[in-house]
C-alpha cells in the first residue's frame, strides 16, 4: 500500500452499537462516564476488521466483560459503546483507564507480512481517530495514554514492539493541528466476518456473531450469509495436524476462509501465523 496517510483528512465513521441488553446482560460496562479525561490506545492482537470487532464484544460471556468504545481498521472507525460509557478495557479496576478514558482499539494488529500494510494502514487511522478526540474533548496530547500504562499490560502490542510510542504520540500531535473529519458512511466490505475458534469440549467451537457458537462445519455454512468469507482466529496451541485437518474441513463444508490465524510455537504469544494460503499438506 502506497496511500500517503499524513494527508488525509477524513475518516469513515459509522456507530454500529452493541445491543444495549447484551451490555446488561454480559455486564460490558462499568457505569456511565460522566468525564473524558484520557484516550487510551490498544491493539487487538487480533486480524479481524472494526466491524468485527462488534461480534467480539457482543460475545462475551457474563463474567468476564472486555469492552471498548472505539474500533478502528485500514479503512474506517467503527463506535460500538457509546462514550457516556465507562468500558472495560484497561485493566485499573476502577482507576482512571476504565473511569475516564475513551478506549480505541487499533485492529489487524495480528496481520504482519502475509497482509503488508494492514495494519499499518489500520494504525494511520487511528492516529487520526485519537487526533479528533482528543480535539473534540479539548484534551491536551498529554492526556493520550496507552494500555500499559494503565496496568503495565503489553499493549498496544505492535506499537510496543518497534518501540514506536513516542512516534505514535508525535504522529497524533501533527494530526491534531488540522484533526480529521469523521464522515458518516461505510467503509467496509461486509462480506468478511470474523470468528473465534474456542477450545471446546469435546473439540472446538466456533464462535461469531455475538457469541453464536457451531460445533460443526455445516451447521456454520448455513448460518452463514450468502458470499460471506470467514476470517479466522485461535489463542490454543493445538497440533499442526489438528489445524490442517480443521482448515480441511471448512473448505470441505463450503466455507470460504480469508485467513486462519494460529498461535506459532515456541513464539511471543503476539505472534501468530495465517496458515489459509498453505496447500493442504504444507503446513508444517
Ligand atoms: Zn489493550
Amino acid at each position: 500500500m502506497s496511500q500517503d496517510f499524513s494527508k488525509k483528512t477524513s475518516l469513515p465513521f459509522r456507530k454500529l452499537h452493541v445491543p444495549e441488553e447484551t451490555i446488561r446482560r454480559n455486564q460490558l460496562i462499568g457505569g456511565p462516564l460522566p468525564q473524558v479525561k484520557f484516550i487510551t490506545i490498544h491493539n487487538t492482537a487480533e486480524p479481524f476488521s472494526a466491524v468485527s470487532e462488534q461480534d467480539r464484544v457482543a460475545g462475551r460471556e457474563a463474567g468476564k466483560p472486555v469492552s471498548f468504545h472505539y474500533a478502528v481498521d485500514e479503512r474506517e472507525a467503527v463506535e460500538l459503546i457509546a462514550p457516556v460509557f465507562a468500558c472495560h478495557h484497561a485493566g485499573d479496576g476502577s482507576g482512571s483507564g476504565n473511569a475516564a478514558s475513551l478506549a480505541i482499539e487499533i485492529c489487524r494488529s495480528a496481520c504482519r507480512e502475509e497482509r503488508p500494510g494492514l495494519y499499518e494502514a489500520a494504525e494511520s487511522n487511528g492516529v487520526l481517530l485519537a487526533a479528533y478526540l482528543l480535539a473534540h474533548y479539548g484534551l491536551p496530547l498529554s492526556a493520550l495514554k496507552k494500555h500499559q500504562d494503565w496496568s503495565g499490560k503489553f499493549c498496544p502490542h505492535r506499537i510496543l514492539e518497534n518501540d514506536a510510542w513516542n512516534a505514535f504520540v508525535g504522529r497524533v500531535g501533527e494530526a491534531m493541528v488540522s484533526p480529521a473529519e469523521l464522515i458518516p458512511g461505510e467503509g467496509s466490505g461486509a462480506a468478511e466476518l470474523g470468528a473465534m475458534l474456542v477450545p471446546g469440549d469435546p473439540s472446538w467451537c466456533i464462535a461469531l456473531n455475538g457469541g453464536l457458537r457451531f460445533q460443526d462445519c455445516a451447521s456454520l455454512k448455513a448460518a452463514l450469509p450468502a458470499g460471506t468469507v470467514l476470517l479466522v482466529s485461535a489463542w490454543e496451541e493445538r497440533e499442526p495436524a489438528f489445524w490442517r485437518s480443521l482448515l480441511k474441513a471448512l473448505r470441505a463444508a463450503g466455507i470460504k476462509i480469508s485467513g486462519f490465524y494460529v498461535p506459532v510455537t515456541g513464539a511471543s504469544p503476539w505472534l501468530r501465523q495465517d496458515i489459509s494460503h498453505f496447500a493442504e499438506g504444507a503446513l508444517v
